[in-house]
């Protein structure tokens, strides 16, 4: 099969991805064999393809949005019939024994492993995965529109429930890229105000779009006192900008995998019980609750699609702020 490969970590500008032949996965016990029709690309993949997550897996596959149907069943594996369109997600197994596992809380798992990160992802036309740990895509989204719900859409609910935000309530985003443009519409959705601060004058315009009430630079402020805000762009320097934007008592939640260096601050941006709190991985029950909301809404993703053999094109393009929402890899029809 064809896939992207990474061999070892580099910076995205050298083109790191090979296009390459290799071997299909079988899948074992309780696998399915998923064919790929389309797969997000997720900053997230960034990390991993430019060396900021140490590596877990040499070479391996990225990409943890995968959209695809099922091709075969692995013994014991029936959950899913052969055709049916399935997800997977970020998360890919946990050991469903150790404490976080015991208390609901698999997203903090002692014994994880991640799609395209631990184990090889959905840059590739197939993937197995564990049949408890793939999604129903609900009907009604095309495949290129659903792949981006199962990690910026998914991991931007996390994010909004950790929040604590609620109906009337003014909620910040800083960064507005792939993640910030599902929750905003599921924030919107919830009779939340919205504000969004981000460097990119595109993504200003798309969050006015969608329903923000104001849009402006990441270190601006926002005409109003915020109950929360999120986090979603990389960069430690947003946090104390962040949290002098809140309200006394008010949450800030970092919504990503890796971000740069925090600075230090005046204790007095944090007294007055603000606090600030990162959001790690999703749960299954997370995925499951969004995948349904995201239905009942209904969100539309905005997407930029990208072949398969264009993945280093379209994470250049990340980087380089060029994504108007979410970029997408179509695999197969
Ligand atoms: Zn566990
Ligand atoms: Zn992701």
């Amino acid at each position: 099969m064809k896939a992207c490969v990474l061999r070892a970590p580099a910076a995205i500008e050298t083109n790191p991805l090979g296009y390459a032949e290799v071997a299909m996965p079988r899948p074992k016990s309780g696998e399915v064999l998923v064919r790929v029709r389309a797969c997000g690309v997720c900053r997230t993949d960034l990390h991993v393809i430019e060396g900021e997550l140490p590596p877990r897996k040499s070479p391996v596959i990225p990409g943890h949005q995968v959209v695809g149907v099922v091709e075969k069943q692995g013994e014991n594996a029936r959950r899913f019939a052969v055709g049916t369109r399935v997800g997977i997600a970020w998360l890919y197994q946990t050991d469903e024994t150790c404490e976080y596992c015991r208390s609901g809380s698999e997203n903090l798992c002692d014994n994880p492993t991640f799609t395209g990160y631990s184990v090889d992802g959905g840059y590739a036309e197939y993937i197995v995965a564990p049949q408890d740990f793939v999604y129903v895509v609900p009907e009604g989204f095309p495949d290129e529109q659903a792949a981006p719900l199962l990690c910026a859409g998914i991991i931007g609910f996390r994010s909004l429930r950790l929040s604590g935000i609620k109906a009337g309530a003014c909620l910040g985003f800083y960064g507005f890229g792939a993640a910030a443009h599902v929750a905003i519409q599921v924030a919107r959705h919830w009779g939340v105000e919205m504000f969004a601060c981000t460097r990119d004058v595109r993504h200003q315009k798309l969050a006015l779009e969608l329903g923000a009430a104001w849009a402006g630079g990441t270190f601006d402020d926002p005409p109003k006192k915020l109950d929360a805000a999120i986090v979603f762009a990389p960069a430690g320097e947003i946090v104390p900008a962040a949290l002098k934007a809140l309200k006394k008592g008010g949450a800030l939640v970092l919504g990503g995998i890796h971000m740069s260096r925090i600075p230090s601050f005046d204790y007095q941006l944090l007294y007055q019980e603000r606090m600030i709190r990162s959001v790690a991985n999703n749960t299954r029950k997370d995925g499951e609750d969004f995948l349904r909301i995201a239905a009942e809404i209904p969100i539309r993703t905005h997407v930029q699609i990208f072949s398969l053999s264009e993945a280093n094109r379209a994470l250049n393009a990340l980087k380089n702020d060029a994504i108007s929402g979410a970029a997408v890899l179509h695999v197969s029809d």
